[in-house]
């Protein structure tokens, strides 16, 4: 008995994705965001929590990413809730675009280029790789989020089809990376205050 106990607890522990995401919601995440909130930890923001995002809830409040997963997991789970505000958070993290003191002062020129290189790189990689759309990214702001679609037809004759669909499938930021595809419902459907992405249009 005692042989099979030590050897369960010297066995690495593996945890199902979803299983994970709360063991990291519900106790890692809010015991070290109530740590980073100590006194000791005042005017090191900085250090650790990324830029703001862009995106507003439907209140008008700009959406934190952290606290949104810590309400989450207070409120019940919701598997697309958790892996948008985990991928918004991810990609804030990746944020290029300067804040606004960074655009004033010494440096500043350089500061200054960042966000107009990027959208103009977006403009390229939409002609490249065919983006249906270019958009403001809800992360980094930007107009650097491509909207990529596809097309299905239905029929015999592939050259006259009796129906044709069109639908988007994905979103892409060639700035700071936020991407996510129509496995996730339209942003306003967790509350964020964003165009619909995925349409379908025949
Ligand atoms: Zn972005």
């Amino acid at each position: 008995m005692q042989t099979h106990l030590r050897a369960a607890l010297s066995s690495t522990i593996i945890l199902r994705y979803s299983s994970f995401d709360t063991f990291i919601g519900q106790y890692v995440l809010p015991f070290i965001y109530n740590v980073l909130l100590l006194p000791l930890y005042t005017n090191k923001e900085h250090l650790w929590r990324h830029k703001a995002v862009v995106c507003k809830d439907t209140n008008g409040d700009i959406i934190h990413p952290i606290s949104s997963i810590l309400t989450i997991f207070q409120t019940g789970f919701d598997l697309g809730s958790i892996a948008l505000f985990k991928e918004i958070g991810r990609a804030a993290y990746q944020n290029p675009i300067p804040q606004e003191w960074q655009l004033r002062g010494f440096g500043s020129t350089l500061y200054r280029n960042i966000q107009p290189r990027a959208e103009k790189h977006a403009e390229a990689v939409a002609l490249e790789h065919d983006a249906w759309e270019v958009r403001n990214c809800p992360v980094c702001g930007a107009k650097t989020l491509l909207v990529y679609g596809e097309t299905e037809t239905e029929g015999e004759d592939p050259l006259a089809p009796e129906k044709i669909w069109h639908f988007t499938t994905t979103v892409e930021c060639t700035c700071c990376s936020f991407s996510i595809d129509h496995g996730l419902k339209n942003l306003q459907e967790y509350g964020i205050a964003e165009d619909d992405y995925w349409w379908v249009k025949e």
